[in-house]
């Protein structure tokens, strides 16, 4: 019997990878694709030696050729960080609008059935609590995260005028802040920040107050609703994310406890636009797909900890790409 062959665009990234390892396990053929733009190879090198796998060096924002037939098509190509995608604006909008309309003309080419990485971003910073997927959102689309959060707003748009105009399959997944191993250390963002402060011996940062709020999923909860949408008969955007909220501030108190670190918590100046709360409304993912998060917040950060702790020293003290 022929493996199902899946094309994963940003594959070589944190949520591509595990995405890679997922429909490996499941008995299909994957086609990964990345340009290494924020993503690191050693993610996927395990992946190399089977016959099951191949991967391609290329830029989605450029046409995508891909051989023989596709069944499913997972586009997850993107900076994902505020840091990379502050740092590289215009190739931020390049893949979420020319890289996503490649995806999609390839998907209607080979017939196939595409999901579109969307984000949380999109509510922007929000004016309901928690989000449903029925909020329009308040994003400031000439702001420093406007790049990121109309990329994606754009890429819905089109997806969906590919399902309405060319009868493509598709499936949009908002997701929530996700973390877990093979993140970086040094992408910014709250949790492998706080983590690695206290590998450092560092005080740990907080921008704001640190009252605003985060939801945080564990990446093996994310790719099963992400399995689990694609396999759905469901075209509309669905959030998927973990909606145990915590604020900042106490999150660092819980990086804290957990390390055994001695540092503090400081407190720095909020960046422009860092939206004041994040949780999601997960009553259509657990309606539609029978799907809601199983691990605690408690043993997602412990595993990502121990993660973190058993790279190399000098990873500690990389600067980002
Ligand atoms: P990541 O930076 O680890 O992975 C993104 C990958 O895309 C990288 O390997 C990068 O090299 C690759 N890439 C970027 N531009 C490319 C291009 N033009 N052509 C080919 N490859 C390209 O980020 P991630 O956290 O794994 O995020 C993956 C996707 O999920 C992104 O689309 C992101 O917007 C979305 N997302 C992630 C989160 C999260 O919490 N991690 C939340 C919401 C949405």
């Amino acid at each position: 019997m022929s493996r199902k062959r899946v094309l994963i665009t940003g594959a070589a990234g944190f949520l591509g990878s595990h995405l890679c390892d997922r429909f490996i396990a499941e008995g299909f053929h994957v086609i990964a694709m990345d340009n290494l733009i924020t993503g690191d190879l050693r993610n996927i090198e395990h992946l190399f030696s089977l016959e099951q796998f191949e991967f391609y060096h290329h830029d989605v924002s450029k046409f995508i050729h891909v051989p023989g037939e596709l069944d499913y098509i997972l586009h997850f190509a993107s900076p994902a960080s505020p840091i990379d995608y502050l740092k590289i604006p215009i190739q931020t909008l390049k893949v979420g609008a020319l890289g996503t309309h490649n995806c999609l003309g390839l998907a209607k080419a080979k017939n196939a059935r595409i999901l579109v990485a969307s984000t949380s971003e999109v509510y922007g910073d929000p004016l309901i609590h928690p989000q449903t997927e029925d909020y329009w959102g308040n994003v400031n689309p000439v702001g420093p995260r406007g790049v990121y959060d109309e990329a994606k707003r754009f890429m819905e748009s089109i997806t969906m005028a590919y399902h309405t105009f060319h009868k493509v399959e598709t499936r949009i997944v908002r997701i929530f802040n996700t973390y877990g191993p093979r993140m970086r250390l040094n992408d910014g963002r709250a949790l492998p920040a706080f983590i690695g402060q206290a590998l450092r011996g560092e005080d740990l940062t907080v921008f704001g107050d640190g009252s605003q709020t985060r939801s945080f999923c564990y990446v093996d909860d994310l790719i099963e609703g992400i399995y689990r949408l694609l396999m759905s008969d469901y075209s509309q955007p669905v959030n998927v994310g973990n909606p145990d909220e915590i604020s900042l501030r106490d999150f660092a108190e819980e990086i804290i406890k957990l390390t055994g670190t001695s540092q503090k918590v400081i407190y720095k100046p909020l960046p422009l636009d860092d939206p004041k709360q994040r949780k999601p409304d997960i009553s259509k993912a657990r309606a539609l797909l029978n799907w809601e998060p199983k691990v605690s917040r408690s043993e997602g950060v412990r595993i990502t900890y121990e993660y973190f702790k058993s790279l190399p020293h000098e990873e500690l003290f990389k600067q980002p790409k």
